[in-house]
């Protein structure tokens, strides 16, 4: 039933891609996502197959989400693309999940209950704090799935299609705290969420003109065990609304949740000093952000109001690190010292990466 895609490349006896339609389907108020639930071990995946010869991605998803699950759904927007390299019988494998949202084309959002049959998959609708404690198969699937849910019913409006998101294209990294939202210390409830002025107007014109805008952020109040991954991600649920209320979005989330070593706070480096590969400033999410979203780092930027957002971008290999003096850009001088850039904020920050476009 599958179809098996060779890749040309000089990979091809030792890979195989397989291409797969996976389904995302949100509905409801609050909304909710359509997950598989595997009955014996309790995890979540998203329902999905194979795309057949000559079927599109987004005419698989409506194909199987009618074999699998029962229900009607009209594809809408490409939501994610991604890679996983993993082992089967020895042999290393290479997989594409395409992640399309979709739209239940009937009402009552009934799906069948398959739990007597040999699959052993049952169906189940979660909100968007379900989706925070669930176990889900791959774990890494939780920010988009967690920023999808966020954007409904925002999301299916959007159109891309699988080829321009698998186009190499350039990013600008954007820190959060302080960058794209008033700076709070340890921020831990969506009622503190504030976009910056004009930060909404920005990542709008960088997405109009090409670039993914992908949030990195340090969240050590997380590993500090000060604030819990589920009010971490409330928090960004209310970033998200925010944005998609002023009609833009991101195209990507990554969190590093993990505090820093005792003795870093106090020391003299502490915001220069990798003490995690993911800690900025770290390069770990804009390395891993390059690879599961297709980024070209050549001519990407890193914009934050830290010196560890600044040193992030220079260890990833960005065409340029943009400070801004917000946040808590106005007391660290040393980030505009090692900056390309200065900017007031997120907007002429923007303006930058413009203007410096095609330079
Ligand atoms: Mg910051």
């Amino acid at each position: 039933m599958g179809w098996g895609v060779e890749v040309a490349s000089e990979a091809k006896h030792e890979r195989r891609i397989e291409a797969i339609a996976r389904g995302l389907i949100c509905a409801g108020e609050p909304a909710r996502v359509l997950l598989c639930q595997h009955v014996k071990h309790g995890y979540f995946y998203l329902p999905g197959g194979h795309i057949e010869a000559g079927e599109t991605a987004a005419q698989a998803l409506v194909r199987e989400m009618q074999e699998e699950a029962g229900v009607h759904v009209t594809a809408g927007a490409l939501v994610h693309v991604h890679e996983h390299a993993f082992e089967q019988k020895g042999k290393p494998r290479q997989e594409v999940n395409l992640t399309h949202a979709a739209r239940l084309a009937t009402t009552d959002g009934r799906v069948q209950d398959v739990r007597s049959q040999e699959d052993g998959i049952a169906f189940a609708w979660l909100t968007l704090e379900e989706l925070l404690l669930a176990d889900l198969r791959p774990a890494a699937m939780r920010p988009w799935l967690c920023e999808a849910l966020a954007m409904h019913p925002v999301l299916p409006t959007l159109t891309h299609d699988a080829h321009d998101a698998r186009a190499e294209r350039p990013a600008v990294f954007l820190d959060r705290d302080g960058t794209i939202i008033r700076e709070v210390h340890y921020i831990a409830r969506p009622e503190q969420v504030e976009l910056l002025p004009g930060a909404a107007e920005a990542i709008a014109s960088l997405r109009a003109a090409g670039f993914a805008c992908v949030m990195v952020s340090n969240q050590s109040g997380v590993g500090r065990g000060m604030v819990s991954q589920r009010d971490m991600w409330l928090v960004q649920a209310e970033v998200t609304r925010q944005l998609a209320r002023a009609g833009t979005r991101l195209d990507g989330v990554y969190f590093c949740p993990i505090a820093p070593p005792a003795d870093a706070d106090g020391s003299a480096d502490r915001r220069s000093r990798v003490d995690h590969l993911d800690r900025k400033p770290g390069p770990g999410m804009l390395l891993r952000a390059r690879a599961e979203l297709r980024l070209t780092m050549e001519q990407s930027w890193m914009v934050g109001d830290m010196l560890s957002d600044v040193l992030a971008g220079v260890h990833a290999g960005c065409r340029g690190m943009i400070h801004v003096r917000t946040g808590h850009g106005a007391s660290q001088p040393e980030a505009s010292a090692r900056a390309s850039f200065s900017a007031e904020n997120l907007a002429e920050a923007a303006r930058i990466v413009l203007r410096e476009r095609g330079r």
